[in-house]
Formats: C-alpha cells, structure tokens, sequence
C-alpha cells in the first residue's frame, strides 16, 4: 500500500520541524535556558499534591496558572489563553483566522509549517540588509494579499534582533480594524491580526507590546516559558482582546495543558527573584560571547537580543561538524542563511568551551 496517496498535497510535501536529540556534551542548540527556572526542592509539596489527583483531569481553563500570569503581564486572566508551548496556539491561531499567512524570512519556521499543514497561503517577505523588516515592502504586500494572520517574531529567530519597534507599530496601525470600523469589535475581513512573538523578549532591551492592547484590537502577543527554564513544561500564552481569546479558545483541546505543568509554572512563577538572576547571568554571558566571538577573525557574530548569536563562518558546515565531534551541539542554518550558525547562550563553562573550541577550529 503507498501511503503517499493517502496523504494531503500539503502534507506530503511538508518537511517535519528539524527537532532531534543528538548525544553531545555541550547543548547549545535549542534556544533553550541552561537553567532550570525551579529546584529540585521547591515544588515537592505542590507536586505531591498533584500527584495523587493524577487520575483526574487538568483544569482545563488553568485558572490558577492564569490569574498569576495575568497578574503578572497587568492584563486580565480573560486576556490570557494558554498552550502546550507557543507552538500550539500558533497552530490554534492560523485554524482559527486562516491564510493568507504573512511573516518577514528568516524567521522561525514553525510559522510556515503549521501554515502549511493546514493549506493556507504563506507571504513570506525577507527582512532588509540590518535584519530588520522591509516595511515598504511589507506594506504594498499587505495591500496586495490582505493577509489575515502576520507574525513578526521580536526578537527575531533565528537572527537575534530586535525589529524597530516603529515598524512594527506601523504595521498594528496600517491594519488595525479600529480605525477603519471605530466602535465595532468584530473583525473586519479586510484587516489583519498582527502577532508580536516576544518569546525572547526577556534578554531584551526593547519593551514589551502589552501596553498596546488596549489601544490597538488587532494585536496578540505571544509569551512562552521555554526560554526562561521551563521549556520541559511547554507552556505558552497568548495575549489579546477578550474577543480574540474567546475565538481561539474554540478550537484549544481541553485539556491541552497538563496538571503537573500547571502546577510546577505555579510554584516557579512564584520564584521570579530567581527567574530573573537567571535571566541577568544569561544576558551578561551574551555579551562576554559576542565580544569574545568578534574578537577570533574570519567570524562575523550579529548583534542579539535574544538569548543566542547568530554569526557567519566560512566553511560553516566543516565548523558546525567540528565542534559536534568536541562535543558542541550549535544549530546549523546554513540551509537558511548562507555560512550561518547560532549558538546558544549557556553557562559561563559552556561558553568558555565552545570559544575554545571555535578557536581551535577556525
Ligand atoms: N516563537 C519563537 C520565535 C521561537 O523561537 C520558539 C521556539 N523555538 C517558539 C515560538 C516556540 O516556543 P514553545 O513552543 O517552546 O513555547
């Protein structure tokens, strides 16, 4: 029997999300935090707790885990939707509203996986020479094909940057359903839902999209826990409208988030203190590799406000190849920008070892 038959066009021509465990000493290839956001002591009495409730389901509105975010983020919990990872309610988002689907290259992929997987158009439009948005372009694109759906990645992934925040807004205002239909919360057919994805926001200097909710009915921001040390959890929030969130709940499975995962986010939000020191040492760590990293010649590092570097190496296959046979586990996106690899920031001895090990190579 082939199978392929059976399989939709769009399925079969999809090339899976790149996601596999390869055995290395050095991990720093997932974007991931090389802390955990929670000891092994703190959530024993929660968790067992947890434990013995097992064979009942989750909460499936994660009051608690909601409320607390809520509080957190200065938004209601009505404003919160959560998810198995952010990869989820990008899945959720695009089943919701549908194509056109509209995002700046590169970027993270999962945008145009799941837009593909679920057949709708993709308008990808490539970022300018600074890796920042095209915004001329990405405005006579969005007149043209009146996308429904536009993710803007800040700070972008794969390369690190922050988009200016100016281009971004123009896009909010350029397609903003409240000014063209003032007084009228329904969404327009002709306007788009612009997604600001902060997942790397916290290593940033630039501020967060939130305090535009208000102002702007078509924006969502997208927040996830992965990269704060809980990407073992996979929790995500969407942030938006409560006439957003209450569409896109439609389509969330109901127990999409499990009850440890509540309970542990629960206990490790609690403990911001130590989020935060965690989030200082990984930025700080940032700045030691990138000015460490401009130092070795022939290596071209871009500047990040993510919690990894991007940077051009020639022969960067034979140096991606190199430093795995130390031991260095990097990403290599040399299919996605030419002589390009990303490194993740790790702890001090992890950095120490991939620069000695890069320098041994180059
Ligand atoms: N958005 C961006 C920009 C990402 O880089 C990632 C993870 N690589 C995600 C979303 C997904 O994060 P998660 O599903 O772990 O919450």
């Amino acid at each position: 029997m082939d199978i392929q038959k059976l399989v939709k066009p769009n399925i079969r021509s999809l090339r899976a999300y790149h996601a596999e465990e390869v055995p290395c000493k050095v991990k720093l290839d997932a974007n991931e935090s090389p802390y955990s956001a929670i000891s092994n002591q703190r959530p024993a009495i929660s968790l067992e707790i947890n434990l013995q409730t097992l064979n009942r389901y989750p909460d499936p509105q994660a009051t608690a885990l909601r409320k607390l975010m809520a509080k957190g983020l200065k938004v209601k919990p009505e404003n919160i939707l959560h998810g198995n990872g952010s990869d989820e309610l990008i899945y959720y988002m695009i089943t919701t509203f549908g194509g056109p689907v509209m995002y700046p290259v590169p970027t993270f992929s999962m945008y145009g996986i799941i837009s593909q997987a679920l057949d709708e158009k993709k308008i990808e439009i490539p970022l300018d020479k600074d890796f920042d948005i095209d915004i001329e372009k990405t405005i006579t694109a969005i007149k043209k094909y009146r996308p429904k759906l536009i993710f803007l990645s800040s700070p972008n992934n794969p390369t690190g940057n922050c988009f200016s925040p100016e281009r971004i807004l123009r896009i909010i205002k350029a397609t903003s359903f409240s000014k063209q239909h003032k007084g009228d919360s329904r969404i327009a057919p002709t306007s788009s839902l612009v997604i600001v994805d902060e997942a790397y926001q916290s290593f940033s200097n630039e501020k967060s999209f939130i305090p535009f909710l208000d102002k702007y009915k078509n924006l969502i921001i997208l927040k996830t826990l992965s990269k704060i040390g809980l990407a073992g959890l996979r929790l995500g929030f969407l942030i938006a409208n409560e006439d957003i969130v209450h569409e896109v709940n439609k389509v969330r499975l109901p127990f999409n988030v499990n009850s440890l995962s509540q309970a542990v986010a629960i206990e490790a939000l609690k403990n911001k203190k130590q989020m935060h020191s965690y989030i200082a040492s990984i930025i700080s760590e940032r700045k030691r590799l990138f000015s460490m990293m401009k130092k070795i010649e022939g290596i071209t590092p871009y500047r990040s406000d993510a919690n990894f570097i991007l940077f051009k190496v020639p022969n960067a296959d034979k140096v991606y190849y190199g430093l795995l046979k130390k031991g260095v586990l990097l990403r290599d996106l040399t299919g996605v920008i030419g002589n390009c690899l990303r490194v993740t920031v790790g702890t001090p001895a992890e950095n120490t070892v991939f620069l000695r090990t890069l320098k041994q190579l180059i």
